[in-house]
């Protein structure tokens, strides 16, 4: 075996199979897989190889395009088949929910240019006849997607690889891996040692055993699956066309033809964790026990809607493992505080996503950037709260999700309450509706007394609609309180402080004693951060960003060499906030304060290291409704009396709290855009509007290059809010902004605006287009509303509420 290799990829199965293809293709050389048994021998070999376009994140969604595209490539360049039966998907809704959402699927697809419509039943059963139309009431289908062979998938991308001068090692079992100083790596094998620059652990089923080798433990856990291959069905006999690939919402079941029958799998309810402490060493090739007692119900749905199936033998019945992490998605990226260590594990669907895993992260490697924004497949949306309990409960629950629906208002109970803030049972009294954000729970919306504190699911509004107008309208005639303890925090401190920040922050870093808004750019010139830094001292500074994004952004800065002589932590768990927002919200703090805070002696975005009644607080006027508002921010031990005492202050103001739907809402009113949802690393400075906060004056930050250029140049695209003719249904995300029956844009964020009496959804369009009054078109659940662009904030245009 070679000595030495560039990088050495852990794991033949789909998934390292790809990545090795696609490093070799980026152009490195020197690239060693190593395969503990045979190629695909894992979760690979017996898997059903269906493939498909659909998620829920639009970027993933065209990394399954780009996996499914790339078929014919490896072919081509390996001479070995990928058994591809192309034959598109089919989508069946049984409820009026779950019809919703194949409307917003097309809507979605249209502008990911994906071939899909809605289609009538009739038209479903045409190309799937073994439907029993009875059961459904719509269908959608998609020309993307069918079905391959995952064996030959596997040895097309490793011999195209091979083409291209990448080695393989089977039967080589890696033992551990040793960090050298220089960051380069000891890979210690059965048959010897190789020294490599970069380890890429893509040890599927073992993936957690190879994170253990290097002192992490990675969200991974396997699931026990099941699918049946019929005997032959005679409807089947004679036809010219396989039948399209069929996923049945209701029944949980796909099915598709296999040679003159059908293979039918079902993603139970109650599913079986398998091996939940360690996988076995000898795990290869290998199977596991048929249970049809515990599946009998669950397939006896799948032949009552797909009659045929019932009706003929069982020729093959297939239990196999797989891995998923806690969410679903793949887990990719580099780890924090590993050098030169890199994941591509818990990837659930294999064949519809490696490609587009080996893309990606062959770009990170070789030029420190995946080339697009991929948040949320990064193994960074996890953090500490992600421990192996945790792992262990919410991945069956996304199992026995896998066909259920994902309504955009539904929040996922397993493994709740994890981190509670010192306010939580207090919100939960006062009728809390909460999410989890980064493993802490958080008020979304507030349920009056004698209002049970639950939504139904839904792709409409809800009935918080009311609850939340009724928060919005307090915040802006009144006074209202939002935690914000679930904001990611960090502390920047040290001699060196000032300078780091200066280089990695676009903006101009504050003076002692005031705060800026702080985009952060990748050296693309793309956003990798919408935070805001607070200037505590010259040597100490407080940074404020996305709760969901602070081991994102914690990676981001660690990677970014902070000197000897700079400090950086999370002070996420050690620092509560509290926002005050409102008209009357001075008056309220007034009350516990002793600041001076009238408008000329504590304005916009300066703070105060004060006391807020009996906790030492850092206060600082600032906010994101748009409102004159306050954030404070306290120790933990301090928090619940902070609580009460403004809560007793503001009792006789008429305080009333506000959860993140209606901050949501009052952030569009006023065309504020937010990370994660309108601002990611898709986006640049000028298309965000967050150029007017880059110091273009400074010599030296991240992405300068980048900005400058696209400043000349002008962007391509801008951030926009539109106002929406919707009606009982508001945008929810990544539908297709339509522009004379074309797709130019899509939909990043929306909201009903309570206080303007309009529905807003924000999005990027082609900048010739992103005039005051320009007219689009949304398809909102199969209705196309005309949509309207607001250039000015559609609440306080001159920003006069807020400075007052
Ligand atoms: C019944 C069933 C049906 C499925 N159907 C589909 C489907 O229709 N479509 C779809 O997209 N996906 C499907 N899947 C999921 C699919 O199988 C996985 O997404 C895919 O196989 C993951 O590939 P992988 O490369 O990450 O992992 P694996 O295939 O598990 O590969 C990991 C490899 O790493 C090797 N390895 C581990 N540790 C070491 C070590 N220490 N040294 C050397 N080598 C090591 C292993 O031997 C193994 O070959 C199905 C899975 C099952 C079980």
């Amino acid at each position: 075996m070679q000595a030495h290799a560039r990088a050495v990829v852990i794991g033949g199965g789909v998934v390292g199979a790809s990545t090795l293809y696609h490093l070799a293709k980026i152009g490195w050389s020197e690239l060693l897989l190593i395969e503990q048994s045979e190629l695909a021998a894992g979760s690979t070999w017996h898997a059903a190889g269906g493939m498909h376009t659909f998620n829920g994140e639009a970027n993933i969604s065209r990394l399954q395009k780009y996996t499914i595209d790339l078929y014919r490539e490896i072919e081509a360049l390996s001479g070995q088949s990928c058994g591809l039966h192309p034959n598109g998907g089919l989508m069946l809704a049984a409820t009026a929910g779950e019809l919703d959402s194949l409307k917003l699927i097309c809507s979605r697809a249209r502008y990911l240019g994906m071939e899909t419509e809605m289609i009538s039943l009739a038209e479903a059963s045409r190309l799937n006849p073994l439907i029993d139309t009875r059961h459904f009431i719509g269908a959608l289908w998609r020309a993307d997607g069918g079905h391959c062979d995952p064996s030959g998938t596997t040895h097309a991308y490793v011999k195209a690889a091979r083409q291209l001068g990448a080695k393989v090692e089977r039967f080589t079992r890696v033992l551990s891996l040793a960090q050298r100083a220089d960051g380069c790596w000891d890979v210690v094998t059965d048959k010897g040692t190789v020294h490599a620059e970069h380890v890429i652990n893509c040890a599927g089923l073992w993936a957690r055993e190879i994170g253990h080798m290097v002192g992490i433990e990675l969200p991974v856990l396997a699931m026990e699956h099941h699918y049946l291959i019929t005997e032959d069905i005679p409807e089947l006999r004679g036809r010219e066309q396989e039948i399209v690939n069929t996923t049945d919402y209701a029944g949980e079941i796909y099915m598709r033809q296999e040679r003159g029958g059908a293979l039918i799998g079902t993603y139970e309810p109650h599913g079986v964790v398998w091996s939940p402490v360690k996988t076995p060493d000898d795990f290869s090739m290998q199977l596991l026990p048929d249970d049809f007692e515990r599946l009998a119900p669950y397939f006896e749905v799948g032949f009552r809607h797909f009659p045929a199936l019932g009706r003929v033998g069982i020729r093959k019945a297939i239990n196999g493992p797989f891995t998923f992490a806690p969410d679903g998605n793949p887990l990719v990226g580099p780890v924090r505080g590993l050098r030169n260590f890199w994941v591509a594990c818990a990837v659930m669907a294999g064949f519809s996503q490696g490609g587009g895993i080996g893309l990606v992260l062959s770009r990170w490697m070789a030029h420190d950037d995946p080339g697009q924004d991929i948040l949320s497949m990064d193994v960074a949306r996890f953090g500490a709260f992600a421990t192996p309990r945790y792992t262990s409960l919410k991945v069956p629950e996304n199992y026995a999700r896998r066909f259920r629906l994902a309504y955009p208002n539904e929040e996922l109970p397993a493994a709740r309450p994890v981190r509670r803030s010192p306010v939580y049972d207090r919100l939960q009294a006062a009728g809390a509706v909460m999410g989890a954000n980064f493993g802490l729970e958080h008020a979304l919306w507030f349920a009056p007394a004698g209002v049970p504190p639950a939504e139904t699911p839904t792709y409409r509004r809800s009935e918080a609609f009311a609850f939340i107008r009724a928060e919005c309208q307090a915040v802006r005639s009144n006074v209202g309180l939002y935690e914000t303890s679930n904001y990611g925090k960090y502390e920047v401190t040290g001699r060196g402080a000032r300078a780091w920040l200066d280089r990695v922050f676009a903006c101009r870093l504050p003076r002692r004693g005031r705060l800026a808004l702080a985009p952060m750019l990748s050296p693309a010139g793309r956003i990798v951060g919408d935070l805001s830094i607070a200037c505590l001292a010259d040597d100490r500074f407080m940074i404020v960003g996305s709760g969901f994004a602070e081991e994102f952004h914690l990676r981001w800065f660690c990677s970014s060499d902070p000197p000897a002589d700079v400090f950086v932590r999370s002070v996420s768990s050690t620092l509560n906030g509290v926002s005050i927002a409102g008209p009357r919200s001075r008056e309220l703090l007034q009350r516990l304060v002793r600041d001076d805070l009238s408008p000329g002696a504590f304005k916009l975005f300066q703070l105060r290291q004060t006391a807020v009644g009996l906790a030492p607080a850092i206060l600082t006027r600032a906010g994101f409704t748009g409102e004159l508002g306050y954030e404070i921010w306290t120790t933990p031990d301090y928090f619940a009396t902070l609580y009460d005492e403004l809560w007793d202050a503001g009792r006789a103001l008429g305080l009333k709290h506000f959860g993140g739907r209606a901050l949501s809402s009052l952030r569009l009113e006023k065309a504020y855009g937010s990370f994660n949802k309108d601002f990611r690393p898709d986006y640049t400075a000028a298309e965000t509007g967050l150029d007017r906060f880059v110091d273009f004056g400074k010599v030296d930050f991240a992405g300068r290059a980048a900005a400058l250029a696209e400043r000349a140049a002008g962007p391509a695209r801008r951030f926009v809010v539109m106002e929406v003719a919707a009606e009982d249904a508001d945008v929810i995300g990544y539908e297709s902004i339509i522009k004379d029956g074309a797709a130019v844009g899509y939909v990043t964020s929306g909201a009903y605006g309570h206080c303007i009496g309009a529905s807003l959804a924000a999005g990027y369009v082609p900048s010739a287009l992103a005039r005051d009054g320009e007219r689009f078109e949304i398809d909102i659940l199969g209705e196309m509303r005309s949509a309207i662009v607001r250039r000015e904030p559609m609440y306080d245009p001159q920003g006069l509420r807020l400075r007052s």
